[in-house]
């Protein structure tokens, strides 16, 4: 079995999270298996990148040019199909990333290679790739078993995997000569439009409240506010809480918002789909309430409040004035 292939997700000059994830993953799949990892770098003027990962992995596979500066899926799959003839990796990950999900599925059919999407969980069995994936809105994890094959392509979950950190020693940086032949016609990439920032940054707040659906309505957000206000802290939500217009889409925590670390997060009558949870977890202590002692946010919360969040805010709000 040949080594497993990563590909570094980066933008707007910065390396994303979610690949020094999949490098954890993919060192501990490369230790179950005896095999190495290797990080794959497309890009242009990329070194420092290169310079970081290889204090992670034994190996960096870079192609400079100037043309894959920023995600293009046609390009990218170019690059990587014409390594992977070369190299004969077992495995790819990439993430399961709006990059990952344009990519992955074309690079499969090209290579025809089995694809598994959105994997919270990976293993080898007799050479055969396993996935666990999570379903129905993480109510249930589905254990998969692909078809064998020598080679296979996964996406993986962001906010999932322990993120690989640097280590005393340093992996080597190969240079491969770019198969590209110049840019491409049908797509092109032609701005990055970062979204503006009209009222407060929720990724900048110390303590976060943050509603849900719970709170059954926008009557009950000055509650929140003022509470949010007596903390020191701001207001966030979940995403039906916009859908609902009950707070600014800049309000909204999830992966399709914003992902936020504070130091305090108050979830309140929010249920913890993974879409949610993948943006908050990291936050340093988390409290739930939440009237349904079954719901997932309880998975990842520090402290949890089973009950009406109507019998706990007002308590809530008399100590922090006392
Ligand atoms: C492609 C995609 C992207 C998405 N992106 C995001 C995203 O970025 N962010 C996001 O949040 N979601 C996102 N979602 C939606 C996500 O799947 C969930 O539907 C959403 O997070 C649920 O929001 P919620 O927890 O507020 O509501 P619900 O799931 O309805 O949960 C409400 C919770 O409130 C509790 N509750 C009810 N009444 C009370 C009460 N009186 N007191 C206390 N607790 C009470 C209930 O027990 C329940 O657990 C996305 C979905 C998709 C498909």
């Amino acid at each position: 079995m040949n080594e497993i292939f990563i590909l570094v997700e980066h933008r707007q000059g910065q390396i994303r999270d979610l690949t020094y994830e999949m490098l954890g993953l993919g060192e501990n799949l490369a230790n179950q298996q005896g095999i190495s990892f290797t990080a794959i770098l497309l890009g242009h003027d990329v070194k420092n990148f290169a310079e970081d990962l290889a204090t992670r992995v034994p190996k960096v596979l870079v192609v400079e040019d100037e043309n894959l500066k920023n995600f293009n899926s046609i390009l990218y799959q170019k690059a990587l199909s014409s390594l992977i003839s070369k190299h004969q990796p077992c495995l790819l990950l990439m993430g399961h990333s709006a990059f990952g999900m344009d990519l992955a599925p074309s690079l499969s059919v090209e290579m025809d290679f089995p694809l598994a999407t959105d994997c919270i969980g990976l293993l080898f069995e007799g050479g055969r790739l396993k996935a666990t994936r999570s379903i129905y809105g993480g109510k249930v994890n589905a254990n998969i078993s692909l078809r064998e094959s020598k080679e296979y392509i996964a996406t993986i979950r962001p906010g999932i995997f322990s993120p690989k950190m640097p280590g005393e020693k340093k992996g080597g940086i190969v240079m491969e000569a770019s198969p590209l032949q110049g840019a491409v016609d049908l797509k092109k990439f032609i701005e990055y439009i970062e979204a503006p920032i009209t009222g407060e940054d929720i990724t900048q707040a110390e303590i976060l409240i943050s509603v849900g659906q719970g709170i059954g309505g926008p009557e009950h957000i000055p509650l929140f506010e003022e509470l949010a206000k007596n903390l020191g802290g701001t207001i966030s939500c979940s995403r039906p809480v916009v859908d609902r217009n009950w707070l600014p889409k800049e309000r909204q925590v999830g992966i399709s918002g914003k992902t936020v670390k504070p130091k305090i997060y108050i979830a309140v009558g929010i249920s913890g789909a993974f879409q949610h949870v993948t943006a908050m977890r990291g936050s340093d202590t988390i409290i739930a309430i939440n009237k349904d002692p079954r719901a997932p946010i309880f998975g990842v919360a520090d402290y949890g409040i089973v009950d009406d969040f109507q019998n706990v805010i007002p308590v809530l709000k008399e100590k922090i004035k006392g």
